[in-house]
C-alpha cells in the first residue's frame, strides 16, 4: 500500500494540471513544491511576472496611445521600479491563493520541500530546514521544469550581470542593457525595457532571431524596436564580461566592446532533472537536464512520467499544462486523446506577435503552394479607434482547397486573435468561412473577412488571367 496514488513533484503549470486531474478521477494525490514557489517559474519568475510587467510598461508609459495623444503622452514620466512590481506582486499574490485553492479544493496534499527519488517508488522530501520525510507513490509524474543557464565564463552577481530571473528583482530601471540572447524572453525583455526609455542592445550569435515566426512580421517587429532605440548586433558572440563599478562591459568576439548599466543573459534554460536523484529510480537526465518519455509522458520506468519543460520543446506554460493532464489521465487509465498537433505560439514582445500553422517559409521549402492574405490594422475602423496603425493579420491559403495553412497576426491583441483562426483550422475550415461569416463591428476580429477577401480576390484574379 503506497502513501498516496499519484504523486507529483513540482507545481507549475504541468504539475498542477497533472495533480488536479488526477485528483478529478478519485485519486490521492500530493503534490511537492519548495517554498514560495508554489504555481512554479510560471507564476513566480516567468510568465506572469513578465507579462504583468509588459501590461504595466504598456499601461504607464502610454505607448500604445500616443497616435492618438502625441508621441510625448505618457501617464507617468518616471516609471520606477516600484510602480513595475506594484501590479505584478499583486498579480503573483493572487495567482498563488487561486492554485493554492485549487489544490485544497480538489484535496490535493501539498508537501512543502524539495523531492528528490529516494528508490522508483519513494521520495524523500527535505523542508529546508534539516527534517526529511519519504513518501511512497504507485505513479510519480516528475515537473521539476527549468533554471535560466549561466555561462560558466560570466560571473553573475544577481545586479549588474543578471539572468531573466533577476529582471524582477531589478532596484531601478537601467539606462542602458544588454540583453544576450535574441531569443523570445531576451526579446519581450529588450522590447519592454526600450519601452521604458532603457538603450538597449541586443546581441545574437545567429544572424537572424526568432526564425521560426514569419519573417515579413520579424522585419516589423525589428522596425518597431529599432524606433525604440534598441541596437542589434547580429552574429556576433559575447565572449566575456566585466564588471565595474558604474556597470559592465560585454567584449564581444570581434573585438567590439559595449557598455551598459545592466547585461542580461537570456542563453537559454537547464532542466532540473540532474538535482533529483533520478539515478535511484533508474533514470537519466541528458546534459540539459532534460527527461525523455515516450508519446505517453512515461520515463523509461513506466509508472513515472514527466510533461512541461523538464521534457524539452516547446517548453511553454500553455503545452505544459495539457501534458500535466494527459499524463495524469493516462497514469490513471482515464482514456484521453492524443495533444492536438495545431498549437498556436504567442510572443509577448511591444508590438506582440502570434501565430499558429505554418509559415510562409516553412511552406515553399516543403513546395506547397499558397495564397496570402492580408488585413492591416489601419483599414479597420478598430485600429483607427485605438490608434494601432501598424497591426496586421496575414492568412495564407491554399489555391487548391481554400483551408488555411497559417495565421500570422502583428500587433494589438495578436495572442488572443490567434485562436480565430486556430479554431477554423482545427475544425477544417476553409478561407470561405471567414468570407461569409459576419463578424461584430468595429473589431480587429473582423481582419479575418479582410485578409480572407484579400486572399480570395487574389485567387479568382489568376483564375480570370488562366481563362
Ligand atoms: C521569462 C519567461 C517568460 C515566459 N513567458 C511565457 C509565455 O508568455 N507563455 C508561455 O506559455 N510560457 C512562457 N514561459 C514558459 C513557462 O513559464 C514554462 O513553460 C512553464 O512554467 C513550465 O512549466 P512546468 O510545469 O514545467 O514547471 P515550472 O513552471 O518550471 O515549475 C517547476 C516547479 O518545480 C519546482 N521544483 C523543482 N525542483 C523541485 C524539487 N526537487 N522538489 C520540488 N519541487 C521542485 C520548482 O520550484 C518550480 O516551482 C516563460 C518563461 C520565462 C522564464
Amino acid at each position: 500500500m503506497y502513501d498516496f496514488d499519484v504523486l507529483v513533484l513540482g507545481s507549475g503549470p504541468s504539475g498542477q494540471k497533472a495533480a488536479i486531474a488526477a485528483a478529478k478521477l478519485d485519486r490521492r494525490v500530493a503534490i511537492v513544491e519548495r517554498r514560495n514557489m508554489i504555481g512554479g517559474v510560471c507564476i513566480n519568475t516567468g510568465t506572469i511576472p513578465s507579462k504583468t510587467l509588459r501590461e504595466a510598461v504598456v499601461y504607464l508609459t502610454g505607448l500604445s496611445q500616443r497616435e492618438v495623444y502625441g508621441r510625448d503622452y505618457r501617464v507617468k514620466d518616471d516609471i520606477t521600479v516600484a510602480d513595475l512590481s506594484a501590479r505584478t506582486s499583486h498579480v503573483i499574490g493572487r495567482e498563488v491563493e487561486v492554485i493554492r485553492s485549487q489544490l485544497q479544493r480538489n484535496r490535493v496534499r501539498l508537501l512543502v520541500g524539495t523531492g528528490r527519488f529516494f528508490d522508483e517508488h519513494t521520495v524523500s522530501v527535505d523542508d529546508d530546514g534539516g527534517r526529511e520525510t519519504k513518501v511512497t507513490a504507485e505513479k510519480i509524474i516528475v515537473a521539476v521544469g527549468t533554471k535560466p543557464a549561466r555561462p560558466d565564463t560570466v560571473d553573475f552577481d544577481d545586479r549588474t550581470i543578471i539572468d531573466s530571473d533577476g529582471i524582477i528583482n531589478l532596484e531601478h530601471v537601467p539606462n542602458s542593457m544588454i540583453v544576450v540572447g535574441a531569443g523570445v524572453i531576451g526579446i519581450e525583455y529588450a522590447s519592454m525595457f526600450a519601452a521604458l526609455g532603457t538603450k538597449v542592445t541586443v546581441v545574437e550569435r545567429r544572424d537572424r532571431m526568432l526564425e521560426f515566426c514569419d519573417l515579413e512580421i520579424i522585419e516589423s517587429l525589428k522596425y518597431h524596436l529599432r524606433d525604440l532605440a534598441v541596437t542589434f548586433r547580429f552574429g556576433e558572440t559575447v565572449a566575456s564580461v566585466e564588471r565595474h563599478p558604474r556597470g559592465a562591459i560585454a567584449m564581444l568576439e570581434s573585438g567590439k566592446r559595449i557598455g551598459a548599466d545592466t547585461v542580461v543573459f537570456s542563453a537559454g534554460r537547464q532542466g532540473l532533472g540532474s538535482e533529483i536523484n533520478l539515478e535511484s529510480a533508474g533514470l537519466a537526465a541528458d546534459p540539459r537536464g532534460r527527461i525523455e518519455v515516450n508519446e505517453n509522458y512515461q520515463t523509461s520506468v513506466d509508472h513515472i512520467y514527466a510533461v512541461g519543460d523538464i521534457i524539452g520543446f516547446p517548453a511553454l506554460a500553455s503545452t505544459s499544462m495539457e501534458q500535466g493532464r494527459l499524463a495524469a489521465h493516462h497514469a490513471c487509465g482515464e482514456p484521453a486523446r492524443d495533444m492536438q498537433k495545431l498549437q498556436p505560439i504567442g510572443i509577448y514582445t511591444i508590438p506582440e506577435i502570434s501565430f499558429v500553422g505554418r509559415t510562409e517559409d516553412e511552406l515553399t521549402e516543403a513546395r506547397i503552394p499558397f495564397e496570402v492574405g492580408i488585413a492591416r490594422y489601419r483599414e479597420l475602423a478598430r485600429g483607427q479607434i485605438i490608434g494601432d496603425s501598424y497591426g496586421m493579420l496575414k492568412l495564407l491559403v491554399s489555391p487548391d482547397d481554400g483551408k488555411l495553412l497559417g495565421v500570422h497576426v502583428f500587433g494589438t491583441g495578436a495572442t488572443e486573435l490567434v485562436h480565430i483562426g486556430q479554431t477554423v483550422m482545427g475544425c477544417n475550415g476553409t478561407v470561405d468561412y471567414l468570407v461569409d461569416a459576419v463578424f461584430n463591428y468595429p473589431t480587429l476580429a473582423e481582419s479575418y473577412k479582410v485578409a480572407a477577401l484579400d486572399a480570395m480576390n487574389k485567387t479568382r484574379h489568376i483564375h480570370r488571367i488562366a481563362t
